[in-house]
């Protein structure tokens, strides 16, 4: 039988009836000769409140047992959607990631997903089961724990199984219809996109679209997954949604194909340090080993010996960062006058595959955000992006204004 895998998010599994709804989409799928593997998030709310309990209990906490209660709200939901199916008469049945079991490295609360051995499930298959649910989000790491994949990683839990077992298509069935131009929460002209190629979603992901978790955009990259968002809402056509596919499919695109961005950021300073050789590499590896994960790096123009150093990360990472700095001047590895943190930032990015062949892009972004007289304070590009760091308060007006400078509402 052809396998399949569907997905369905924390919205689409939130209460009984949410659960029922997608079991019937499951059930459509069985009728027409599936074997299904479903995966299954959390109820939503669920893993921010599990998360909170943990801070609560304990702010610096092991991350082997943040992992073991933030893991847990799959479980339920896993549970439930094998009792719904057997309900309908569907043979079903649940495994949580140890289970199967879903082999990860050891990187508690981002851990990756190194090996999924089919073996047990398909024997499942082979006996009569129709459908498989698996608790997204979770594995076991070499040492027998239960690990985390890192929030919104049940995408990847999804992509993961439908390439360990070549399934036909993976289905993330989610609160949207499909990807759209830009957030549609941000900006009601956002457009829905029939087709994105991977190395925009990619892209679109890692600067802060959160409705898919990059790493599933890049194991559905390397393993050729046929890969589809679409909404456990609506009535489901085979063409329903947004098919995540390789640029060649895609017949004409815009030279800017989406907008992403990230509310929650902080820019940080670090006044007056010596400007010499390893300056950077002694401030960037102080901060990697204090668990800060850096960003957008700027280095300001040195004078008389000495340079101011920027950089953004996460804003609840800033203390992290105020930490290994100033443990780096006790230790006398850097000096520095003191460490200034912007806390009111969001970075917003434009991406493109078009870019790599037009110029101008650029330009036309900062003067869309000079009109609306928008301060820029970072700045930082690829191939096919510009990313810009301003107040977080002009993030939603930069959203919407660059949506429209860039028409991005019309189809190419
Ligand atoms: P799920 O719980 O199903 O995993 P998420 O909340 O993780 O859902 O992701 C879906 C959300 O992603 C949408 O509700 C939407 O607000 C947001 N989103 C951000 N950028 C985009 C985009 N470009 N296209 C569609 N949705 C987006
Ligand atoms: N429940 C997890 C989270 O909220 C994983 C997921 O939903 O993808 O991050
Ligand atoms: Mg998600």
């Amino acid at each position: 039988m052809p396998v399949l895998v569907m997905k369905f998010g924390g919205t689409s599994v939130a209460t009984l009836d949410r659960i029922r709804r997608a079991a019937k989409r499951v059930g459509v799928e069985v009728s027409k000769g599936y074997d299904v593997i479903v995966i299954v998030s959390a109820m939503s709310g669920k893993t921010n409140e599990l998360v909170g309990w943990v801070n609560e209990t304990s702010p610096l906490y092991d991350a082997r047992e943040y992992d073991a209660v933030v893991s847990s709200g799959e479980n339920v939901t896993a549970g439930l959607m094998a009792l719904t199916l057997q309900e309908m008469d569907i043979p079903a049945r649940s495994w949580q990631g140890w289970q199967v079991p879903v082999k990860t490295t050891a990187a508690h609360s981002s851990a990756r997903i190194e090996e999924i051995p089919p073996a047990n499930i398909m024997s499942k298959f082979g006996e009569g089961m129709k459908v498989a649910v698996v608790a997204g989000f979770q594995g076991v790491s070499p040492e027998g724990r239960i690990t985390t994949l890192g929030r919104g990683g049940s995408d990847t839990t999804a992509v993961a199984f439908a390439a360990a077992f070549e399934a036909e298509r993976c289905d993330i069935y989610t609160d949207v219809d499909g990807v759209y131009t830009t957030d549609p929460r941000v900006s009601a002209k956002a457009r829905k996109l029939d087709k994105i190629a991977f190395e925009e979603m990619l892209e679109l992901a890692s600067l802060g679209a959160k409705v898919l978790q990059t790493r599933s955009v890049e194991l559905a990259m390397r393993y050729k997954v046929k890969l589809r968002v679409l909404s456990s809402f609506e009535e489901q056509s085979d063409e329903a949604g947004t098919l995540v596919c390789d640029e060649e499919e895609i017949m004409e695109s815009n030279v800017v194909s989406g907008i992403a961005f990230s509310r929650d950021e902080a820019k940080m300073t670090l006044v007056s340090v010596a400007d010499r050789p390893g300056i950077a590499a002694a401030i960037f590896t102080a901060l990697s080993e204090g668990g800060v994960n850096v960003d957008m790096i700027v280095q300001n123009i040195s004078e008389e010996g000495r340079t101011d150093m920027t950089w953004s990360c996460p804003v609840d990472q800033t203390k992290r960062a105020e930490k290994a700095m100033d443990e780096a001047k006790a230790a006398g590895t850097i000096n520095f006058n003191e460490l200034i943190a912007d806390t009111d930032v969001a970075k917003v990015s434009v991406v493109g595959i078009g870019m790599r062949s037009h110029t101008g892009v650029a330009a036309k972004m900062f003067q869309v955000l000079s009109n609306e007289g928008i301060n820029i304070k970072v700045i930082t590009t690829s191939e096919i992006k510009i990313s810009v760091l301003i107040d977080r308060k002009y993030m939603e007006l930069a959203v919407q204004a660059l949506h429209d400078a860039f028409e991005l509402d019309k189809a190419a």
